[in-house]
């Protein structure tokens, strides 16, 4: 929903009132959305204004987060998802509405997950299992020690010591100095992490504990190495950091700490399918070439994916309802994609490129939506300097909404990276940080509270006729794939 608009002389009351009371919030900062009160009469004009007059971004939003909730790969949850965004794309106008299938693998589902101390303080603290990380079987009992190792051959010295143990694996306070850029390519540094796991678990080991990155108790989750069934595995569960630091002060002590620990999350029986959900405004003169606009449907599951990434799944279908509303025909063709097994490893947009590749050439470009509420500020070029000059001309009508930014920056961390290595020009929108890294992101807190409403439209309004410009425009962007050094991630 919309903030209401309050009348001025109700503002200066709760203005009054919030001064006169110790206990009153601090008032929320300014929002940085420009304020821009009329639009020109173009097509992009008119899809700017259309789309600042309507909350169906907001609406949307809430409806998948509230009504649908957390959207894992794999669960039926997606599932329903996906059911409502085909009737959503079709409502509005979309045709060709239609699923496109890959192989997924086994899907999973978290269980309940516990722990408590049965020394010391005797606590119950929040755990998280990582996702597709084996569960214990029922609750276990053992010993708390830290292991920060952080490569097989500083793990040699735990060797004998490891018997029923759990494990924290993260050490906040480290004082040694870095390793070191790491050098060779993914497969050796995956082969290592694997290589280590199979060492805890000859070593008897029950269970891992990883520190969550966000502050404040939020939790954290994200994909283990059990999604690859070849590969070793151990039970693994985050902590939040007060519990966490809680417990390396009681290990430092040098008395037992001894923990019980239960992790109930559960495999499918057989591998499934996932999907990716398409639908097209067709083109005119230029039908054959097509603008993709996308964004992930499929979300974590200890919030309800409000911000990751409902919000950028709702501003893509914001497109065709504004396109519906205004009546405007594009001249290339606009596919509308809401991919999924984003959060396992851009899973849908590899498999979406990978059975298109015949069609790759016709995509004049890709944009995408994914880092949250915050406001549209430009595009990463991933590098592409010979895109600049067009992708200035298509968010040249936003530019008195603060969309400028176009940076050579390279992100790789959402689904049009598969598209860029394919050599499409494919760009991710560069977003306002509005609580989304330290807060949102993959954690508990990913609710729609989080979502800046005027914020969002904005972030609507700027996908809407960058898109726009890129369908209409006469020229091509060029293609062809860049080269870059290539580094493992971290
Ligand atoms: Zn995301």
């Amino acid at each position: 929903m919309l903030r209401p608009a309050l009348p001025l002389l109700a503002l200066a009351l709760v203005g009054t009132l919030q001064a006169q009371s110790p206990f009153a919030p601090a008032p929320p900062p300014p929002s940085p959305v420009p304020l821009v009160t009329s639009f020109p009469d173009t097509p992009s004009g008119k899809l700017l204004t259309e789309i600042r007059e309507h909350p169906g971004v907001v609406q949307r939003v809430e409806y998948l987060a509230d009504l649908i909730g957390p959207r894992l790969t794999g669960s039926d949850q997606l599932r329903r998802a996906q059911a409502w965004a085909m009737t959503e794309m079709k409502r509005l106008g979309a045709v060709n509405v239609h699923e496109e299938a890959y192989d997924f693998g086994l899907a999973w589902t978290r269980g309940v997950d516990s722990a408590r101390l049965l020394t010391q303080n005797g606590l119950r603290f929040r755990v998280d299992q990582l996702a597709w990380s084996p569960a214990t079987k029922g609750p276990i009992q053992g010993e708390v020690m830290l292991v920060d190792a952080r490569n097989l051959a500083e793990l040699q010295p735990f060797k004998g010591l490891l018997r029923g143990r759990i494990l924290l694996r993260s050490n906040p306070d480290d004082k040694r100095p870095p390793l070191g850029r790491r050098t060779g390519d993914m497969g050796a540094f995956q082969a290592e992490q694997s290589a280590m796991t199979q060492f805890l678990l000859d070593e008897g080991a029950q269970a891992v504990l990883l520190m969550s990155g966000r502050k404040n108790g939020l939790s954290f989750t994200t994909s283990g190495p059990g999604r690859d069934p070849k590969k070793p595995a151990i039970p693994t569960a985050y902590v939040p950091q007060e519990p966490y630091k809680m417990l390396l002060r009681q290990v430092a002590r040098k008395e037992p700490v001894k923990l019980e620990l239960s992790l109930g999350g559960s495999f499918s029986a057989k591998p499934v399918q996932a999907y990716n959900v398409i639908g097209e405004i067709p083109g005119s003169d230029k039908a054959t070439e097509l603008v993709i606009l996308g964004g992930h449907l499929d979300s974590w599951d200890l919030g309800t994916g409000a911000t990751d990434n409902a919000t950028g799944s709702s501003v893509a279908l914001e497109m065709l309802r504004a396109l519906q509303a205004t009546g405007l025909k594009p001249r290339r063709t606009l596919r509308v994609i809401l991919w999924s097994g984003e959060e396992e490893g851009l899973l849908g947009s590899r498999a979406y490129v990978e059975a298109h590749k015949a069609e790759l050439d016709a995509i004049q470009a890709v944009i995408v939506d994914d880092m949250g509420t915050g406001m549209v500020k430009g595009f990463d070029l991933q590098g592409r300097e010979n895109c600049r000059g067009l992708m200035a001309m298509a968010i040249a009508p936003a530019n008195d909404l603060g969309v400028r930014e176009l940076s050579l920056r390279v992100m790789n961390s959402t689904d049009h990276a598969p598209f860029d290595r394919a050599g499409v020009p494919a760009f991710a929108a560069i977003q306002e940080h509005v609580d989304y890294f330290e807060g949102t992101h993959h954690s508990q807190m990913d609710y729609p509270d989080h979502v800046q409403p005027d914020q969002l439209i904005q972030g609507a309004q700027a996908m809407a006729v960058t898109t726009w410009e890129l369908l209409n425009m006469e020229p091509r962007l060029p293609h062809g794939v860049v080269t870059r050094p290539t580094r493992p991630n971290p």
